[in-house]
């Protein structure tokens, strides 16, 4: 009995060791950099660019789009850019999106392509400000396209009209997409000037587009958080469907269609896909550990034996969720047009959100091994794959990182998965370093001001991400 506590004693003495060590050996990812030089620029004009820019309704909505607005937008750049366009490239691909070179001294190095949009999503409720005023107001430029995604066009712009002035020149050739149908999924403008990319057999040495912000008072963290999106979830829709028989429901069958969809569409969604915490979300949470408060550090530095834990937290968390499985989000539910009348059909759509290592076809071989028991035509609609996952460790990235810390100081980095789709993943088959960063700091309830009601930017996180890209540029570019 005493050998029996003893061996228990011991047992749980060395596990309390090796957290303990595991715990304290996880080191910081962060890296130190010289702040970068303070903004030179006449900064009443710019604020007054991005204004007039957010004031063209450039917005994307299903055939209609693009617009004469889209046109007026193009145009007036070339006004307000007039070094940009006298000094580089510009080709318009596909009618509407542009691609801008800046060519380098050195013709040996791979080209770095920044990646952003000038279309937006349309507006719905009552703002605050009106949404295409760009007015200025309260400290903030207010309208649809100051954080997604004008800002980093008109930064782009501004930073390098700004270089321009000065005389700089970069050794490696950068280039500068610019999508019109991005909220679209960038079929036409991001695929297409991929595509001229690729028939040109360009190989880009990394493509930095829209994506992670910087968040402030997130996770028990004391400092501000850039995030970096180094992979991005595919998406897939699944269409259940049941035929029956019609008829008056006087004397129903025991399950009728729309019965049987909703018990269909219930198993399915109290059947979720596995967790995994690997790639991207694991990753970051690597990045995280070591500034993380004493206890969520133990449990993120011994992932071996607290994922359960995560996984019972992922329960209550819609966002860690999201980074650790596939999503299951029926979106769609029909049948029936009377109240006695029994349909014949009945449907659902339910919309996954695909985890890096799963695909469309196992989302829907998931589902349909779900339903083997019921009586259901399970069918794939429509899906992309997740993207290829870019590596947190390459000179690409910490380049990246290295801006970051020189822009937005005692910001922590760290690389993540975006849950959403940028236009970025049209470029995978020209580079494997593909990262995902928006400069702009907002705190976590600004975040719902992304494709919501009363969307703005500070005017000094404006002038904050000119310099983030000006300082990108001449750190890319050396
Ligand atoms: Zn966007």
């Amino acid at each position: 009995m005493k050998r029996a506590l003893l061996l228990v004693a011991t047992a749980i003495l060395v596990l309390a060791a090796v957290l303990l060590v595991r715990t304290f050996s996880v080191t910081s990812m962060q890296i130190a950099a010289p702040p970068a030089p303070p903004l030179v620029l006449h900064r009443a004009a710019a604020l007054a660019r991005f204004s007039r820019a957010i004031q063209f309704r450039t917005v994307s909505f299903g055939e209609n789009s693009p617009t004469t607005e889209h046109d007026a937008f193009v145009a007036w750049l070339a006004t307000a850019y007039p070094r940009v366009h006298a000094s580089l490239q510009r080709e318009v691909v596909n009618g509407h999106s542009l691609l801008f070179t800046w060519r380098g001294s050195d013709p040996s190095l791979a080209p770095l392509l920044l990646l952003g949009h000038y279309d937006v999503v349309p507006v719905e409720g009552k703002w605050q400000q009106p949404p295409f005023s760009g007015a200025v107001n309260g400290g903030f430029v207010w309208g649809r396209g100051t954080l997604d995604d004008k800002v980093t066009v008109i930064s782009i712009l501004e930073a390098t009209e700004s270089l321009l002035a000065e005389n700089f020149r970069p050794r490696r050739t950068l280039l500068f997409a610019f999508g019109h149908d991005e909220e679209l999924g960038g079929l036409q403008g991001a695929a297409n000037t991929a595509k001229l990319l690729q028939s040109r057999g360009v190989k880009l040495d990394a493509v930095i587009d829209e994506g992670g912000l910087i968040i402030r008072r997130t996770l028990g963290l004391t400092q501000p958080l850039a995030v970096i999106g180094i992979a991005e979830k595919g998406s897939a829709n699944v269409e259940l469907r049941v035929n029956g028989h019609g008829g008056h429901s006087s004397m129903p069958p025991a399950r009728t269609p729309v019965g049987l969809v909703a018990e269909a569409v219930d198993r399915v969604q109290s059947h979720p896909m596995p967790s995994h915490i690997t790639g991207a979300t694991k990753e970051m949470l690597r990045w995280l550990a070591p500034h993380l408060p004493f206890a969520q550090r133990m449990v993120m530095a011994n992932l071996w034996l607290f994922k359960p834990a995560l996984d019972a937290r992922a329960k209550t968390s819609n966002a860690l969720n999201a980074m650790l499985r596939t999503t299951t989000a029926p979106t769609i539910i029909s049948g029936g047009v009377k109240d006695n009348v029994i349909a014949s059909e009945a449907r659902a759509v339910i919309n996954f959100r695909i985890l890096p290592g799963d695909t469309t076809e196992s989302v829907a071989a998931h589902v349909r091994d779900s339903l083997n028991e019921h009586d259901v035509n399970v069918q794939l609609v429509n899906g992309t794959d997740p993207s290829p996952i870019s590596d947190a460790r390459t000179r690409q990235f910490r380049t990246l990182q290295r801006t970051i810390a020189q822009v937005y100081r005692d910001t922590l980095v760290a690389p993540n998965l975006m849950v959403g789709g940028t236009d970025s993943r049209h470029f995978a088959p020209l580079t494997p370093n593909i990262y995902r960063f928006l400069p702009v700091l907002l705190d976590e309830k600004d975040l719902d001001r992304f494709h919501g009601l009363n969307e703005r930017i500070a005017v000094d996180d404006y002038f904050q991400a000119i310099r983030f890209y000006r300082a990108l540029i001449m750190n890319g570019a050396r």
